[in-house]
């Protein structure tokens, strides 16, 4: 059911996309004219199913689940794409003749990175997966002016450099004005009767900014299925209601305009850390109220009886960012569509289902009421009569139990509390790996799971492979396609038949051989972008993700400062060489970075030790890098505390492209190996129930780590002695002192890095045993890929469906095959 696809129309197409954009011919365009001119010919292939997959579903009245997430972390467009509507290498060669290179062309695409890291790059995987599988989805989230910022590094530091990411336009958006909506802020609610004696309530004297929609397709793979993205805009009231001017009300008019310039200005570059800041609580409100409004409109259009409005919408909250949700459509059901408390009840209680992604103290979100009030004054008395009721509840349930009240109460202590919103008004609760969901049943959620265990489920992460295979790693893909066929792209359960090759040593070699050219490519990438020099042949030891104290980057480092040092004492140590390789964006001031950077600087300059240790920091880690990336790794870097990582989603991209786990019993790392088996991983350190004892017993003493360790105390004597930062030697003592000394209320070694550091130092020794077996290694590394059919975003998504969306396929036909 693929594209059919005309060569000379195609070529055709560009040229006269180029002339009616630029007035230029091929040969006159730039770089970024072409990409922007081949873009809209492939969104022009895109359209017909777009609105045949829309007309289909209005016309099936289909029941619809709208995902909800500040965070979409997509990526580029076009090369996917092109790869989902079946044309890429059709496309390839069309440009070849025209003389142009696809790769070239790709790379002239900034990434829209509206999103952090894994949360919003899951909701991104869930999108194509959603429209793989032919299910009526759209995803709902903010057009961020600036998306996540472009990182440098100067002097070993990060500067953050703001990503303009729409200057040049974005061809694939389509701007729907007349699907705008109002969204109002502040002021106050006046109370009065109607004619039939009932309450009613208007907020009055707000603020309020217009909600715009651009429209962002989702192609599904070979299926016509076209579904949406929806990213919301702001623009300011007067431009579209002249009324505030007209009452000469100038300082009104200038506010509103303010306030629509800033909600969409920036992505706050925060990941799994909740920063309280009024601006973000009023992004939240700003798309969940336009996204409501929007659903119940559509819902209209098909349905009379807006009592019945769960049964063809459900809405999934990506994390309690988008909580706001449960109350919004209670005010909407209520003083709009003049529900009583009841019926509104019972729709939005059958709507909203949430998804849990951290368990970190820090990363939970509560608003003090004094802020949530004052900005949503209408939505917070509904979070007030929900919590009333709710903790009625608990009253009659736990007679007496005022800790109950204190853990579980939505509102307490003067602050409102987003998870316990969205677990008492949604249906489901679910958790993002098998050991996730498990912690927040027996500890975190405890209490709301012994009230509401039929809530929570577990849904195990997963990635799409059309992405981070078939795009990202066309070598591997074309290699798995000859042996097994091309069923593994939509069902990937397929891999496992590449088990019968694993001993077969014509496929290792051949394995072997692709996993080489990836290391060339990123070689090449690493030597264009950051200007060192890496050795192909090395093991490439890959930690990328966001820099946080959990992940642990400082625990790598420390083990690579330390290798240093066995090296330099013994020149002859019988290891093979080794490419340490990190990439990551930290939340301002995070010093890590630094660290990284100046033991790089030292180690990859030193010619003692002839190359056999080289330290590179990719510079501005993003997903059009990574593809590159996790297909030329051998080791993938999974080292969380036990118990910190949800689930983790860059373990599984290393998987699914041949890289061996090393790693903690945490998030889906524990899943992976139950997969992969013991022996195709390695697994060290401290489990998470080990983890949760300890700090339940306030911590471990490192003092005595430190003073029976002399490997150790020489790499913690070196963060202060000026070894890596010559001209400045208290450059990292705040890295020392977090590792030895309580400060105040924060534990020595909060995260057990020298609690873990023999055991994970061991775990490499172990790792380069097997990597000095050859065969060994490519029979590990083809098993990894071979098991990693459970990790697809299609066996995640299929889950959602069957215990919580409850959604039909559809089946798009396109009449028109040009
Ligand atoms: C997959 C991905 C992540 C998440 O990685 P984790 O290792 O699971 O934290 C973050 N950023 C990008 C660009 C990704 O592709």
């Amino acid at each position: 059911m693929g594209v059919k696809f005309d060569k000379d129309e195609f070529k055709k197409s560009v040229a006269d996309n180029l002339k009616v954009l630029y007035r230029k011919t091929v040969d006159e365009a730039d770089k970024q004219q072409i990409f922007q001119a081949v873009s809209y010919s492939v969104k022009d292939i895109i359209m017909d199913r777009w609105l045949a997959t829309q007309k289909t579903y209005e016309k099936e009245d289909v029941r619809t689940v709208v995902y909800m997430s500040m965070e979409f972390l997509m990526g580029r467009a076009l090369g996917n794409n092109m790869i989902n509507l079946t044309v890429y290498k059709d496309i390839k060669e069309a440009l070849d003749e025209m003389g142009l290179d696809l790769n070239v062309i790709e790379d002239q695409e900034p990434d829209a990175a509206l999103g952090n890291g894994g949360l919003g790059r899951l909701a991104a995987c869930f999108l194509d997966s959603l429209a793989t599988l032919g299910y009526p989805a759209y995803g709902c989230g903010i057009r961020y002016r600036y998306g996540m910022f472009k990182q440098q590094i100067k002097d070993g530091y990060q500067i953050e450099v703001p990503d303009n990411w729409l200057k040049d336009g974005n061809p694939f958006e389509i701007k729907r004005p007349e699907y705008s909506y109002e969204v109002k802020f502040g002021g106050y609610v006046r109370c009065y009767k109607d004619e039939d004696g009932r309450d009613k309530f208007v907020q009055e004297d707000y603020r309020s900014v217009i909600a715009v929609p651009y429209d962002m397709p989702v192609v599904g793979y070979g299926n016509n299925v076209v579904n949406t993205l929806i990213i919301w805009d702001a623009e300011p009231v007067n431009t579209f209601n002249l009324e505030s001017f007209n009452k000469g009300d100038y300082h009104k008019a200038i506010e509103q305009e303010n306030l629509a310039k800033n909600i969409v200005e920036v992505l706050y570059p925060n990941d799994n850390h909740y920063a309280g800041k009024e601006l973000r609580l009023k992004q939240q409100y700003f798309f969940v109220s336009a996204s409501i409004q929007r659903a119940i409109a559509k819902y209209k259009k098909t349905n009379s009886d807006i009592r019945k409005f769960h049964e063809k919408y459900v809405f999934q909250l990506n994390d309690t960012h988008p909580t706001v949700t449960v109350a919004e459509l209670m005010r909407i059901l209520m003083d709009e569509e003049g529900l009583n408390w009841e019926e509104a009840w019972e729709v939005t209680t059958h709507c909203c289902a949430y998804t849990n992604h951290t368990i970190m103290a820090e990363a939970l979100e509560k608003w003090p009421i004094e802020l949530f009030s004052r900005l949503l004054p209408r939505v917070y008395q509904i979070v007030e009569e929900i919590n009333r009721r709710f903790v009625e509840e608990l009253k009659v349930k736990y007679p007496g139990n005022q800790d109950k009240i204190r853990k579980m109460a939505v509102i307490y202590d003067g602050q409102v509390k987003m998870a316990n919103l969205a677990i008492v008004a949604g249906f489901s609760v679910n958790g993002v790996a098998k050991l996730h969901t498990e912690i927040l049943e027996k500890q975190e959620l405890k209490d709301f799971y012994e009230m509401f265990p039929e809530k929570f489920n577990n849904k195990t992460n997963g990635i799409t492979q059309r992405r981070f295979l078939l795009h990202g790693n066309p070598l591997l893909a074309d290699w798995i396609t000859g042996k097994i066929g091309d069923d593994w792209i939509t069902d990937l359960s397929h891999l496992s038949r590449l088990k019968v090759y694993v001993d077969d040593e014509k496929c290792q070699r051949e394995f072997m051989q692709i996993k080489y050219q990836n290391k060339l490519r990123l070689a090449k990438y690493i030597k264009e972008n950051n200007g060192v020099e890496v050795d192909p042949r090395s093991v490439f030891d890959v930690q990328v993700k966001r820099l946080h104290e959990y992940k642990r980057q400082l625990l790598n480092i420390l083990h690579v400062m330390y290798l240093y040092n066995q090296l330099k004492a013994n020149p002859d140590l019988d290891i093979p060489a080794q490419t340490f390789i990190f990439g990551a964006k930290a939340a301002a001031g995070y010093k890590i970075a630094k660290l990284i950077n100046n033991v790089a600087d030292v180690i990859n300059n030193d010619p003692a030790i002839k190359g056999r240790l080289k330290v590179v920091f990719i510079e501005n880690y993003r997903v059009s890098n990574a593809e590159i990336i996790f297909a030329a790794a051998d080791v993938s870097e999974q080292i969380s505390t036990a118990s910190k990582e949800a689930s983790g989603t860059g373990n599984m991209k290393f998987m699914l492209n041949g890289a061996l786990t090393l790693g903690t019993m945490d998030g889906a790392n524990v899943e992976i190996v139950q997969e992969v088996g013991e022996d195709n991983a390695v697994i060290f350190g401290l489990t998470s129930d080990e983890v949760i004892r300890y700090e339940n017993e306030g911590g471990y003493d490192p003092m005595e780590i430190f003073n029976n360790d002399q490997d150790v105390r020489t790499v913690l004597m070196q963060l202060i002695n000026g070894e890596y930062c010559r001209e400045n030697p208290e450059m990292f003592r705040d890295i020392y002192n977090s590792l030895l000394h309580n400060d105040g209320g924060r534990r020595a070694d909060t995260y057990f890095i020298l609690k873990d550091f023999r055991a994970y130092a061991d775990a490499h020794r172990k790792m380069l045993d097997k990597y000095k077996d050859e065969k060994g290694w490519a029979k590990s590394a083809m098993l990894n890929v071979a098991c990693a059919g459970k990790f697809s975003s299609d066996r995640t998504i299929e889950e959602y469906v069957r215990d919580i969306w409850k959604l039909d396929k559809v089946k798009v036909e396109v009449s028109d095959e040009d």
